[in-house]
């Protein structure tokens, strides 16, 4: 998979890839990551790539031409006859729909994904309806810039392709996993390192020493028993996601055994 990320500050990314499981991936070549420097596809002396906002305000905004110019650089379709299932070109913004974990699930099937990245007010909008099939935000708060997110769609994207991660189990049993019912097959055996997705935020983990500042490990983890550990792992996940995110509770895929739990929960609040 192919990412390039288009930036009036290429250097911005020069540590962000160089670590852990992206570097690795890089290094691998399962995914291979390009930086394009804005100011390159703009033709006056000052390399100019802003400029001030029509009906007057503040700040200043990206001008749409060395964008397009940047796009069309590196020989991605026309937005008319792109095929979306392949290629597509990605705006990052404030305004755009939430990037989720289904969201980077959704992006894997692609072999190359374009990131723009706007800087001051914005992007000329025009560049959004002339070459942008989506648009996306990393969360409900503004950024001074487009590069932070194009670092977070790289990083949440690439470490789901297969190979990435040593464990392929890994992304899908942890938060925001997939739904349980695609992993019931593991329903028995001994229990994954990071199991209780399906929706829920994953539960809590430890490893050693076993007692650390007067707290101990809980006891059922050092035990063996599969079914025992199994449960408790899902009663945390329950009982984190109730705590910190109640809202993913009305999506996640609840057996009978986790609506009473949750009931016992909620009654002792
Ligand atoms: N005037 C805009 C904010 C511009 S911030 C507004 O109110 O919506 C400058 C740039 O930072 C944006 O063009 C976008 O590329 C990036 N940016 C800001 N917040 C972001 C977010 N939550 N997610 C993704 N990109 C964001």
């Amino acid at each position: 998979m192919r990412f390039d990320i288009i930036t009036i500050f290429p250097e911005f990314f020069s540590g962000i890839f160089s670590h852990g499981v992206v570097k690795r991936a890089i290094a691998n070549g399962l995914v291979d990551v390009q930086m394009h420097d804005l100011r390159n596809f703009t033709h006056d002396k000052h390399r100019t790539v802003d400029d001030r906002p029509f009906g007057g305000g503040e700040g200043m905004v990206l001008k749409p031409e060395p964008l397009m110019e940047a796009v069309e650089s590196l020989g991605m379709a026309a937005k008319g006859e792109r095929d979306k299932a392949r290629e597509q070109v990605i705006l990052l913004s404030a305004q755009g729909a939430r990037f989720t974990q289904s969201v980077a699930r959704e992006l894997t099937g692609l072999e190359r994904v374009v990131l723009l990245c706007g800087r001051y007010e914005g992007v000329d909008e025009r560049v959004n309806e002339l070459t942008c099939d989506r648009e996306l935000s990393i969360g409900d708060y503004v950024l001074s810039g487009g590069e932070l997110g194009a670092a977070v769609i790289v990083d949440a994207t690439m470490r789901l392709l297969p190979g990435v991660l040593g464990n392929e189990a890994s992304s899908a049993y942890e938060s925001f996993g997939q739904a349980d019912g695609e992993f019931a097959q593991d329903a028995d055996g001994p229990p994954r390192s990071t199991h209780g997705a399906g929706g829920l935020l994953d539960y809590p983990h430890y490893t050693r020493p076993p007692e650390f500042c007067g707290l101990a490990v809980p006891e059922v983890l050092a035990g063996g028993d599969h079914a025992s550990i199994r449960r408790w792992r899902r009663e945390r996940a329950l009982e984190k996601t109730l705590r910190n995110r109640p809202d993913l509770l009305e999506k996640a895929e609840l057996a009978e055994a986790d609506k009473k739990y949750l009931a016992k929960l909620k009654s002792a609040l």
